[in-house]
Parts: C-alpha cells; sequence; structure tokens
C-alpha cells in the first residue's frame, strides 16, 4: 500500500500536552475539511506516493523517539500499515485529527497518544465533529479547541456541559487573533482545560516545515 505524503521532517511539538516535545514530524496529504483558519492549505493537494516502508525509512534517519502524524486529515488516509511499523520499531505515535474521521477506523488507536480537534464556530466546520469519537479516547488522550471569538468560547462552554471529556482539554487561540479580553474573561469562570499558544509558531513563524 501506499500514502500521499506533503513533508517529513523534525521539529518540536507546538501544541497540547507534548508541546516542546522533539518529534518526527509525517505530514499527510488531504483534508476533508476547510477551516477557516487553517494554517496548512498547502497540505490540501499534491504531495509524494510514498510506501510505508519509505516513510518508515524517512521518520527513522530523523532520530526522535516521537512520530506525529498530522496532516491535512491523517485519519483520510487508512494509517494502520504504517503505524504498526512504527509502533513494531518502538515509536511512540502522537496523532492530529481534525476530528470528522472516525477513530476506530485506527486498529492502532488504543496505543496511539491522540489529539483530536472539536472544531468551534468560527472554523466554520462546527457541524462535522464527530462526537461518538470521545468514547474512544484515552484517559492520556487530549481533545484540543481552537478558538477564534468569544462566540466560540461560549460553544465551548456549552459542548463541556454536555459531554464532559475523558482526556485532558486544550484551548488554544488562532494564531495572531487578538482575544486578550476573551480569554481574561474566561479566567473569571474558568473551564477544566489547560491555555496554550502554538510554540513553534512563536519559534519559526508561519511556515512549512516546521
Ligand atoms: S482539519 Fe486541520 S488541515 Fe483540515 S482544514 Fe481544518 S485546520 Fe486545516
Amino acid at each position: 500500500m501506499t500514502l500521499r505524503v506533503t513533508e517529513v521532517f523534525r521539529s518540536l511539538q507546538g501544541e497540547g500536552l507534548q508541546q516542546g516535545t522533539p518529534m518526527a514530524f509525517v505530514r499527510l496529504t488531504g483534508c476533508p475539511l476547510r477551516c477557516s483558519w487553517c494554517d496548512t492549505t498547502y497540505s490540501f493537494r499534491g504531495g509524494t506516493t510514498l510506501s510505508e516502508r519509505q516513510v518508515l525509512s524517512a521518520v527513522r534517519s530523523l532520530g526522535c523517539s516521537w512520530v506525529s502524524l498530522t496532516g491535512g486529515e491523517p485519519l483520510a488516509q487508512d494509517l494502520n500499515v504504517l503505524t504498526e511499523l512504527l509502533l513494531g520499531e518502538g515509536f511512540k505515535i502522537h496523532l492530529e485529527t481534525g476530528g470528522s474521521e472516525p477513530l476506530a477506523a485506527l486498529r492502532t488507536h488504543p496505543q496511539v497518544h491522540i489529539a483530536m480537534d472539536l472544531k468551534c464556530p468560527s472554523s466554520g466546520m462546527a457541524g462535522r465533529n464527530l462526537l461518538a469519537n470521545l468514547g474512544l479516547l484515552k484517559v492520556t488522550d487530549e481533545v484540543k479547541f481552537v478558538i477564534g471569538d468569544s462566540a466560540d468560547l461560549a460553544f465551548v462552554r456549552g459542548l463541556l456541559s454536555r459531554h464532559p471529556l475523558p482526556c485532558s482539554g486544550v484551548l488554544q487561540p488562532v494564531f495572531g487573533a487578538p482575544l486578550g479580553s476573551t480569554l481574561k474573561q474566561a479566567q473569571e469562570d474558568p473551564l477544566p482545560l489547560l491555555y496554550r499558544v502554538q510554540l513553534h509558531k512563536h519559534l519559526y513563524g508561519q511556515r512549512a516545515g516546521t
């Protein structure tokens, strides 16, 4: 089998619970969503066709113990062969998914660290959240909410009251959005979430391969 891959590179994990961890990133090509603030639109099309063994070899050469499978939407492709190869060689896997594709399609998901988005209204994609995925998350996984405005924050509050998370949750402002007063207000009635900004963009700017 083969995968369509936009880029393989080494960087620091810029988001979420594992922020700051050196990782080999495999950016899969293609995504069924079109978030208004998407920062990886270059991964929507193009890419290179690689066998899973070619991806494994590229990852090996980067010398990291963690591998981030990202996109695009990694779960839009069949990652079962690749994840089995990576786990078989002792790599730890971090999967970044937009939350619209079924986690159950990945047979290895119990052995993989899942970082799953739940999309907020300003993304334009909130209707695509697959809430059934929440039932498959482990206590060690994470859910990320990207916040673009105060309406997004209200959305998160409502969603958490109906669907308590089975794992940690991370609130991340859209890069560059003027959200100071919104996030300050949020602290007056704190949500059970961690607040994080995108480390890699502060270190390297907004560009491919980081
Ligand atoms: S899910 Fe991710 S890659 Fe897809 S459009 Fe949204 S931000 Fe971009």
